[in-house]
């Protein structure tokens, strides 16, 4: 199910959402603009709130700094949270004073003076919210400062990085097991978006919970669209998908420093906003980069896997992954970079056999046995995840050990783009090609000799001779060439020991040449289809229509109004300082351009508009939508 796309500015709660009592209920409305809890966040709120332990697994983009930040007001004395990633400790507290909550850091960024005002400003107890690095909470002197203070409860904000299973251990995490014994009646709350339940085990006993309330919420992202398609020439592929988002902020994931360089500079040769990202790159530069694409001021980052955690950017509109992932968590926490305002974002995982071949050739490589079965058991559910075609969203949830039924009309396989067909006959051609020629060649040399092509390859060697010389004629080469990587992928070939090496049948491949198996190849598009993600959801205008918000005046140009509002957002945030994000999500801009408010009451009701915000951004805001409405104009251009 898909929540609402247009919230209902004028209703009190949509369907579906939980009820709360009205004194929590209220303080959400007043400071984060919303009208109901998300799926377990009020059930956490009041855990938290009552003293309770926590462990709770969400999504990203599942609402999580709501669940300690609204307890922290609620309670005595201030929260603690801690927060792996310097560099973005100061959005998250700018962003939680844009909504009114008294918020402040400590990490090793601030100056001896700047950390001495935050430490008075504690004591006087004018902070509700203090973030603080791991780094300073191993500190003893640290530690015992703030149990002097009187703090309310501790939130861990990304805790599975204290796990060594999760994907994105951090040692300095491991100092948060000394919190518990020197906190022994501070409650503790911790939160992440991994969603394995070893995971879970090891946050709970590593940060020594207390019969913690443990919630794990669905990690479906319906929001998300989730698209597979066949690797031609990736970095023209990227473009043309590039071209098909504009002005949206997306990321690009490369399986190499190299190739991240490459695409980013054909990128920006091509005329886009896109910079290249990785562990090569200086600190300082790199840092730069994060915050340009945090604030807006480029559109696209190109990066390997050294980037987005912990990004809390929330209109981040599309991810495309040039190179096959080494897993599907790792697939499925890049992707959830996305779309955490719950509006609808785009993706595209290109991949080819090359692919393969090259991540089996690394895996070969792996020294410890162990290591290496648990890296080919991933390739293997990264091959299923692209390979069948099953609904991409079962898949995935599937892996976490959720289920998923029915048709999700978000992915490649629930919308039609891809479609199975018996390619039995086929494969068979391809296969007696490969035994016939000593299962020694490569898909082109194979798909060359089924289509009866005579290159000098195949009259060197005499194979215009054999019988299956030309029988596959009736199809195109890139049929061919396509089939090839189906039957690798889903097992039937393999390559051999070298990466150059060609195409060997396997125990399975021999039954289906045997024609003791059939084979189903999976037909897909060759490039991703553009402006999916908007039909499919229906667009605002209709939305606004259906749900009678429209009756502001004429029909309007919902699209156009959006983007004159994101132009007005960009100049607020840098005259601020402040990402735009943290001024309003893209989620909010849309309702405010659909529901087109023309008082401050109205404003107040638009979904993340709180009292806060309404007093800092209500009138120049009110003032774009009259002037849209009125000529259409922006005060922006
Ligand atoms: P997480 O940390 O779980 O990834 P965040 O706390 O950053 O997620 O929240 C993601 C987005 O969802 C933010 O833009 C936030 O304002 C929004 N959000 C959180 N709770 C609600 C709610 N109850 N109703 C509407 N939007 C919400
Ligand atoms: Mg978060």
């Amino acid at each position: 199910m898909l929540r609402t796309r247009v919230p209902a500015c004028r209703r009190a709660s949509a369907p579906g959402l939980v009820s709360s009592p009205p004194d929590l209920q209220a303080a959400l409305k007043r400071l984060f603009g919303f009208d109901s809890f998300r799926p377990n966040q009020q059930r956490i709120v009041e855990a938290v709130a009552g003293g309770r332990d926590v462990f709770a697994a969400m999504p990203t983009g599942g609402g999580k700094s709501l669940c300690y930040q609204l307890p922290a007001l609620l309670r005595e004395g201030f929260a603690v949270v801690v927060s792996p990633l310097i560099s973005l400790m100061k959005d998250q507290v700018d962003g939680a004073r844009e909504n009114g909550l008294p918020a402040a850091f400590l990490n090793s960024t601030l100056g001896a003076d700047e950390a001495r005002a935050t430490w008075r400003e504690l004591a006087a107890g004018r902070v509700k919210l203090l973030y603080v690095s791991p780094e300073r909470l191993a500190v003893a002197e640290f530690r015992a400062a703030l149990a002097r203070l009187g703090l309310s409860f501790i939130a861990v904000d990304e805790a599975h990085c204290i796990s060594e299973w999760g994907h994105e251990f951090r040692p300095d995490y491991r100092t948060l097991g000394l919190l518990r014994p020197q906190f022994p009646g501070v409650p503790i709350a911790a939160f992440t978006a991994t969603a394995t339940s070893q995971v879970q085990e090891d946050v709970v006993r590593l940060l020594g919970l207390r019969e913690p309330l443990q919630v794990r919420a669905s990690f479906d992202r319906p929001e998300i669209f989730y698209r597979v398609v066949r690797k031609l020439e990736v970095e023209e592929q990227i473009r043309q998908f590039v071209a098909a988002h504009p002005g949206e902020a997306g990321i690009v994931y490369r399986g190499t420093r190299k190739a991240a360089e490459a695409t980013a500079s054909l990128l920006a040769g091509s005329g886009f906003s896109a910079v290249a990202y990785h562990a090569g790159l200086e600190d300082a530069l790199r840092r730069s980069r994060q915050e340009a694409f945090v604030r807006d001021e480029v559109a696209v980052v190109v990066a390997t896997i050294a980037f987005g955690m912990g990004i809390d950017k929330s209109n981040v509109r599309w991810v495309v992954h040039g190179d096959l992932p080494r897993s599907l968590e790792g697939y499925y926490q890049e992707t959830g970079r996305a779309a955490r305002d719950g509006e609808p974002a785009d993706t595209a995982l290109f991949y080819g056999p090359a692919d393969i071949a090259t991540l089996r050739w690394h895996i070969q490589r792996v020294e410890n046995p162990l290591e290496r079965e648990r890296a080919e058991e991933r390739l293997r559910r990264v091959l299923a995840f692209v390979e069948s075609g099953v609904c991409r969203r079962r898949q995935l949830l599937a892996h976490f050990g959720e289920s998923f039924e029915g048709n999700c009309g978000r992915c490649d396989v629930c919308t039609g783009e891809v479609t199975l067909e018996d390619a039995t006959e086929e494969a068979r051609k391809l296969l007696s090609a490969a035994v016939r020629t000593g299962e020694r060649f490569g898909a082109h040399h194979l798909a060359d000799i089924v289509t009866g092509t005579t290159t000098d390859k195949v009259l060197e060697r005499g194979h215009q001779r054999l019988p299956t010389f030309g029988a596959g004629a009736a199809q195109p080469r890139p049929f061919w060439l396509a089939l090839a990587q189906d039957l690798a992928a889903a097992g039937y070939l393999a390559r051999g020991e070298e990466r150059t090496a060609g195409f060997r049948l396997t125990p399975r491949g021999r039954l289906l040449l045997a024609g003791k198996e059939s084979f189903q190849a999976a037909r897909r598009p060759e490039r991703a289809p553009a402006g999916r993600r908007k039909s499919a959801v229906g667009a605002p205008e209709a939305a606004a229509g259906e749900l009678g918000l429209a009756s502001a005046g004429p029909a309007v140009d919902a699209e156009g109004l959006f983007q004159c509002l994101k132009r007005l957002r960009r100049r607020l945030a840098a005259a601020r300082d402040l990402p735009p994000y943290v001024v309003f999500s893209d989620k909010t801009l849309r309702a405010i351009a659909a529901a087109q408010p023309a008082t401050p009451a109205a404003f107040l009701a638009c979904p993340g508009v709180g009292e806060r915000k309404l007093e800092a951004y209500g009138e120049e805001f009110l003032r774009a939508v009259r002037g849209y409405l009125s000529d259409g104009g922006c005060p922006e251009d």
